[in-house]
């Protein structure tokens, strides 16, 4: 599959209409899902590879609007992993605490040690989003966050973590359908919170923070991928190659074995 149609070229304007939300790659539902499989039990082998190497770390950040499918997407996607070497990092409101430091410092605190993984389910990104959206700061403050998200992510690249940066892009009808399945599917109903009303209200401001977000701050070292995820299958194929792609390009190898165990017997 080419993985470079989904990837946004550093430095060039992104219209988010020229992304079919519905793209299937030419994929059956089926095969896809046969695919995908194949690849998490591929994943499977090389995060235990990633793990016993502990040399690199592999941040995959998370974005999407309500119900864009991130949790859906941590579920499917590393299904198979040992959840020893993977942690998934939730980012909500910030506490009193956390708002009392600058935007970073909740997000630097829970980036991946040496040999593993993690995911943000939402990120240091809801700081030029949801703030920028609602005003929580002033345009001013939130305009300089671009450069500084772009350093900070350069520097844990020039120290070592691997990024990935993926952004589900839903249509709006899909967030309708997904909305009013959780309101009348009883076991859906937990995910229901009515402040998603007033934030799908703010659908055209959501898509235009999105597209400075990804015009901005896609770079070489930490590229963004609008991933179509209309189709739940489709989205979790893509991703699933993405991960075992890159993870495969990481030169990875078994830590030498201990000197003199070359034909020890065990009494
Ligand atoms: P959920 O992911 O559905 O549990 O919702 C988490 C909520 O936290 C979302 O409404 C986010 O917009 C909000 N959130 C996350 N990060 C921030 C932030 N830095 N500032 C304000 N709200 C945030
Ligand atoms: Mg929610």
């Amino acid at each position: 599959m080419k993985l470079s149609k989904y990837r946004v070229e550093p430095g060039r304007g992104v219209s988010l209409g020229d992304w079919d939300t519905h793209d299937n790659g030419d994929w059956e539902r089926q095969e896809a899902e046969e695919r995908t499989s194949v690849l998490n039990a591929r994943l499977e082998g090389l995060q235990e590879l990633l793990y016993a190497e502990h040399r690199h770390k592999v941040l995959i950040v998370i974005q999407a609007t309500d119900t864009g499918g991130k949790d859906g997407t941590i579920r499917h996607v590393f299904d198979k992993v040992n959840p020893q070497g993977v942690h998934v990092a939730s980012f909500k409101k910030p506490t009193h605490t956390e708002i009392a430091h600058d935007y970073l410092w909740r997000v630097h605190a829970k980036t991946p040690g040496a040999g593993e993984i993690t995911i943000f389910n939402r990120s240091h990104y809801e700081d030029v989003l949801v703030v920028r959206v609602h005003g929580l700061v002033d345009p001013l403050t939130w305009g300089r966050r671009y450069e500084h998200i772009n350093d900070f992510e350069r520097m844990l690249v020039e120290e070592g973590t691997t990024v990935l940066k993926f952004f589900l892009h839903i249509s709006k009808d899909e967030q309708r359908e997904r909305l009013q399945d959780r309101i009348d599917e009883p076991d859906k109903n937990w995910k229901f919170d009515l402040g998603d009303l007033g934030e799908r209200e703010l659908w055209s401001e959501y898509q235009a923070a999105f597209t400075t977000m990804l015009e901005r701050t896609s770079t070489k070292q930490a590229p963004w991928h609008v991933i179509p995820a209309d189709r739940k299958w489709f989205r979790n194929l893509l991703i699933s190659e993405i991960v075992v792609d890159t993870l495969e390009g990481l030169d990875m190898s078994w830590p030498d074995p201990e000197p003199g165990i070359d034909g020890l017997v065990i009494e």
